[in-house]
Protein backbone atom coordinates (compact mmCIF):
# COMPACT_ATOMS: atom_id res chain seq x y z
CA UNK A 1 0.00 0.00 0.00
CA UNK A 2 2.41 2.51 0.32
CA UNK A 3 2.36 3.21 -3.67
CA UNK A 4 -0.54 4.65 -2.79
CA UNK A 5 0.86 7.12 -0.44
CA UNK A 6 3.20 8.22 -2.52
CA UNK A 7 0.66 8.81 -5.60
CA UNK A 8 -0.89 10.89 -3.08
CA UNK A 9 1.42 12.66 -2.13
CA UNK A 10 2.54 13.28 -5.71
CA UNK A 11 -1.12 14.69 -6.12
CA UNK A 12 -0.47 18.48 -5.98
CA UNK A 13 -3.44 18.70 -7.48
CA UNK A 14 -5.65 17.64 -4.51
CA UNK A 15 -4.77 18.39 -0.94
CA UNK A 16 -5.64 14.80 1.35
CA UNK A 17 -6.26 14.95 5.08
CA UNK A 18 -4.82 12.30 6.73
CA UNK A 19 -8.38 11.28 8.21
CA UNK A 20 -9.45 11.37 4.29
CA UNK A 21 -6.35 8.97 2.91
CA UNK A 22 -7.08 6.34 6.17
CA UNK A 23 -10.40 5.82 4.74
CA UNK A 24 -9.60 5.88 1.19
CA UNK A 25 -7.11 2.99 1.59
CA UNK A 26 -9.79 0.93 3.97
CA UNK A 27 -12.46 1.21 1.54
CA UNK A 28 -10.24 1.25 -1.55
CA UNK A 29 -11.59 0.41 -5.02
CA UNK A 30 -8.73 -1.60 -5.99
CA UNK A 31 -10.09 -4.46 -4.05
CA UNK A 32 -13.12 -4.94 -5.56
CA UNK A 33 -11.40 -4.89 -8.87
CA UNK A 34 -10.73 -8.47 -10.32
CA UNK A 35 -10.39 -10.38 -13.58
CA UNK A 36 -13.21 -13.04 -14.29
CA UNK A 37 -13.56 -15.12 -17.62
CA UNK A 38 -16.36 -17.40 -18.94
CA UNK A 39 -15.07 -21.03 -18.66
CA UNK A 40 -16.83 -21.85 -21.78
CA UNK A 41 -15.32 -18.91 -23.88
CA UNK A 42 -11.85 -20.16 -22.62
CA UNK A 43 -12.28 -23.69 -23.80
CA UNK A 44 -13.23 -23.09 -27.13
CA UNK A 45 -10.11 -20.15 -27.52
CA UNK A 46 -7.36 -21.39 -29.24
CA UNK A 47 -3.79 -20.86 -27.20
CA UNK A 48 -2.66 -18.07 -29.15
CA UNK A 49 -6.20 -16.44 -28.75
CA UNK A 50 -5.98 -17.07 -24.83
CA UNK A 51 -2.95 -15.94 -24.26
CA UNK A 52 -3.49 -12.53 -25.86
CA UNK A 53 -6.44 -11.76 -23.79
CA UNK A 54 -4.78 -12.72 -20.79
CA UNK A 55 -2.42 -10.41 -21.39
CA UNK A 56 -4.74 -8.03 -22.23
CA UNK A 57 -6.77 -7.75 -19.24
CA UNK A 58 -3.64 -8.50 -17.14
CA UNK A 59 -2.96 -5.29 -18.77
CA UNK A 60 -6.17 -3.62 -17.76
CA UNK A 61 -6.56 -4.84 -14.23
CA UNK A 62 -2.68 -3.51 -13.32
CA UNK A 63 -3.76 -0.21 -15.58
CA UNK A 64 -6.94 0.47 -13.24
CA UNK A 65 -5.34 -0.21 -10.28
CA UNK A 66 -2.36 2.48 -10.83
CA UNK A 67 -2.23 4.22 -7.42
CA UNK A 68 -2.42 7.14 -9.35
CA UNK A 69 -5.68 6.31 -11.29
CA UNK A 70 -6.90 5.01 -7.71
CA UNK A 71 -6.52 7.96 -6.04
CA UNK A 72 -8.20 10.39 -8.88
CA UNK A 73 -11.17 8.02 -9.38
CA UNK A 74 -11.88 8.24 -6.06
CA UNK A 75 -11.55 11.98 -6.37
CA UNK A 76 -14.14 11.81 -8.75
CA UNK A 77 -16.32 9.77 -6.62
CA UNK A 78 -15.91 12.85 -4.42
CA UNK A 79 -16.22 15.28 -6.66
CA UNK A 80 -19.60 13.34 -7.78
CA UNK A 81 -20.99 12.75 -4.21
CA UNK A 82 -20.46 9.33 -4.96
CA UNK A 83 -20.11 6.62 -2.13
CA UNK A 84 -17.21 4.35 -3.14
CA UNK A 85 -19.27 1.70 -1.48
CA UNK A 86 -21.84 1.73 -4.68
CA UNK A 87 -19.71 -0.15 -6.89
CA UNK A 88 -20.04 -3.16 -5.66
CA UNK A 89 -17.64 -5.23 -8.40
CA UNK A 90 -14.98 -3.79 -11.17
CA UNK A 91 -15.01 -7.29 -13.54
CA UNK A 92 -12.62 -7.40 -16.04
CA UNK A 93 -13.89 -10.22 -18.65
CA UNK A 94 -11.45 -11.86 -20.44
CA UNK A 95 -13.39 -12.57 -23.29
CA UNK A 96 -15.34 -10.15 -26.27
CA UNK A 97 -18.55 -9.42 -26.40
CA UNK A 98 -20.13 -8.53 -29.74
CA UNK A 99 -23.16 -5.78 -29.98
CA UNK A 100 -25.88 -6.20 -32.42
CA UNK A 101 -23.73 -3.87 -35.01
CA UNK A 102 -20.69 -6.27 -34.55
CA UNK A 103 -18.85 -3.69 -32.74
CA UNK A 104 -17.16 -4.83 -29.31
CA UNK A 105 -18.92 -4.12 -26.04
CA UNK A 106 -16.61 -1.88 -23.88
CA UNK A 107 -18.47 -2.03 -20.88
CA UNK A 108 -21.81 -2.05 -18.90
CA UNK A 109 -23.13 -1.61 -14.75
CA UNK A 110 -26.25 -3.19 -13.15
CA UNK A 111 -28.15 -1.04 -11.33
CA UNK A 112 -26.51 -3.46 -8.26
CA UNK A 113 -23.58 -1.75 -8.94
CA UNK A 114 -21.59 -4.61 -10.71
CA UNK A 115 -19.24 -3.00 -13.65
CA UNK A 116 -18.04 -5.34 -16.02
CA UNK A 117 -15.26 -3.85 -18.78
CA UNK A 118 -14.73 -6.11 -22.41
CA UNK A 119 -11.52 -6.36 -24.01
CA UNK A 120 -10.97 -5.57 -27.93
CA UNK A 121 -10.45 -8.56 -30.19
CA UNK A 122 -7.24 -8.96 -32.42
CA UNK A 123 -9.06 -8.58 -35.70
CA UNK A 124 -9.97 -5.02 -34.13
CA UNK A 125 -6.05 -3.46 -34.40
CA UNK A 126 -6.06 -4.71 -38.08
CA UNK A 127 -8.87 -2.85 -38.94
CA UNK A 128 -8.09 0.12 -36.46
CA UNK A 129 -4.62 0.19 -35.74
CA UNK A 130 -2.96 -1.43 -39.05
CA UNK A 131 0.43 -0.06 -38.66
CA UNK A 132 0.18 0.69 -35.05
CA UNK A 133 2.89 0.07 -32.53
CA UNK A 134 3.36 -2.43 -29.60
CA UNK A 135 3.51 0.46 -27.47
CA UNK A 136 0.82 2.60 -29.29
CA UNK A 137 -1.53 -0.04 -28.87
CA UNK A 138 -0.74 -0.55 -24.98
CA UNK A 139 -1.53 3.21 -25.02
CA UNK A 140 -5.13 3.11 -26.48
CA UNK A 141 -5.79 -0.10 -24.27
CA UNK A 142 -4.87 1.10 -20.98
CA UNK A 143 -7.00 4.94 -21.98
CA UNK A 144 -9.84 3.11 -23.15
CA UNK A 145 -9.69 1.04 -19.94
CA UNK A 146 -9.31 4.20 -17.88
CA UNK A 147 -12.21 5.55 -19.76
CA UNK A 148 -14.84 2.83 -19.65
CA UNK A 149 -14.08 2.69 -15.98
CA UNK A 150 -15.29 6.14 -15.66
CA UNK A 151 -18.07 5.87 -18.04
CA UNK A 152 -19.80 2.66 -15.71
CA UNK A 153 -18.66 4.86 -12.60
CA UNK A 154 -20.98 7.80 -14.10
CA UNK A 155 -23.41 5.55 -15.48
CA UNK A 156 -24.37 4.35 -11.47
CA UNK A 157 -25.44 8.23 -10.66
CA UNK A 158 -26.42 9.37 -13.73
CA UNK A 159 -28.37 5.72 -14.53
CA UNK A 160 -29.51 6.27 -18.79
CA UNK A 161 -28.67 9.50 -19.34
CA UNK A 162 -25.73 8.50 -21.60
CA UNK A 163 -25.59 12.15 -22.89
CA UNK A 164 -24.31 13.72 -19.75
CA UNK A 165 -22.22 10.36 -19.26
CA UNK A 166 -20.38 10.75 -22.10
CA UNK A 167 -20.16 14.71 -21.32
CA UNK A 168 -18.38 13.96 -17.97
CA UNK A 169 -15.91 10.71 -19.02
CA UNK A 170 -14.70 12.99 -21.36
CA UNK A 171 -14.18 15.77 -18.62
CA UNK A 172 -12.61 13.28 -16.32
CA UNK A 173 -10.70 11.76 -18.67
CA UNK A 174 -9.11 14.86 -19.78
CA UNK A 175 -8.51 15.66 -16.29
CA UNK A 176 -6.48 12.54 -15.71
CA UNK A 177 -4.73 12.24 -18.44
CA UNK A 178 -3.54 16.62 -18.38
CA UNK A 179 -0.79 14.67 -15.73
CA UNK A 180 0.93 13.28 -18.78
CA UNK A 181 3.04 14.21 -21.30
CA UNK A 182 1.23 13.43 -24.59
CA UNK A 183 2.63 14.02 -27.75
CA UNK A 184 0.60 14.35 -31.29
CA UNK A 185 0.72 10.45 -31.90
CA UNK A 186 -0.77 9.75 -28.17
CA UNK A 187 -3.26 12.51 -28.56
CA UNK A 188 -4.58 11.02 -32.08
CA UNK A 189 -5.16 7.59 -30.26
CA UNK A 190 -7.37 9.16 -27.51
CA UNK A 191 -8.93 10.98 -30.20
CA UNK A 192 -9.93 7.39 -31.85
CA UNK A 193 -11.16 6.30 -28.16
CA UNK A 194 -13.25 9.03 -28.28
CA UNK A 195 -15.66 8.91 -31.69
CA UNK A 196 -19.26 10.08 -31.34
CA UNK A 197 -20.60 6.21 -31.30
CA UNK A 198 -21.83 5.17 -27.98
CA UNK A 199 -18.77 3.85 -25.77
CA UNK A 200 -21.34 1.43 -24.87
CA UNK A 201 -24.47 -0.30 -24.91
CA UNK A 202 -27.42 1.14 -22.87
CA UNK A 203 -28.41 -1.60 -20.13
CA UNK A 204 -32.17 -2.33 -19.73
CA UNK A 205 -31.54 -2.63 -15.93
CA UNK A 206 -30.24 1.00 -15.25
CA UNK A 207 -33.52 1.90 -16.53
CA UNK A 208 -35.61 1.98 -13.34
ZN1 LIG B 1 -22.80 4.71 -21.57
Amino acid sequence: MTAIYEAILEDKARVWKSSELKDMLRRSLSKRIRITADPHKRGKASTKLRRYYEKYTVLVSETLKEPSFQTFVHSLLKKENMEVEKIADVQIKTFPVKKENGNSLVGKCSNKGVICLYPQGIRFWRKRMPNGRKDEITFYIKCRARAALIHEILHTKYLSKEGRVRELTRKYFNAFMRRNELDQNKQRIIQKIFPTAPLHKPEQSLKR
